[in-house]
């Protein structure tokens, strides 16, 4: 008889990781998050940096037409 003892050796999360955001007990729904709201929030910070990243580039034509047009001139 191995009935019992079988499905008792059900795997479960030894080292449930705390959420990132505020390190309470992150639930499997929002995993690694512990809610929505923590979810939201390092969605947030990631875009922030996504978008801090890259620089606001002038366009060609701003500058460079600008500056060349000046200088070939002569
Ligand atoms: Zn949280």
């Amino acid at each position: 008889m191995t009935g019992t003892g079988d499905k008792d050796n059900v795997v479960k999360l030894r080292s449930p990781r705390p959420c990132p955001v505020c390190a309470r007990k992150s639930v499997p729904n929002f995993h690694p998050f512990c809610s929505k709201h923590c979810a939201d929030v390092d969605l947030n910070r990631w875009l922030k940096g996504a978008y801090a990243i890259p620089a606001v580039e002038p366009p060609d034509d701003w500058d460079e037409g600008a500056g060349r047009d000046d200088g070939e001139d002569r």
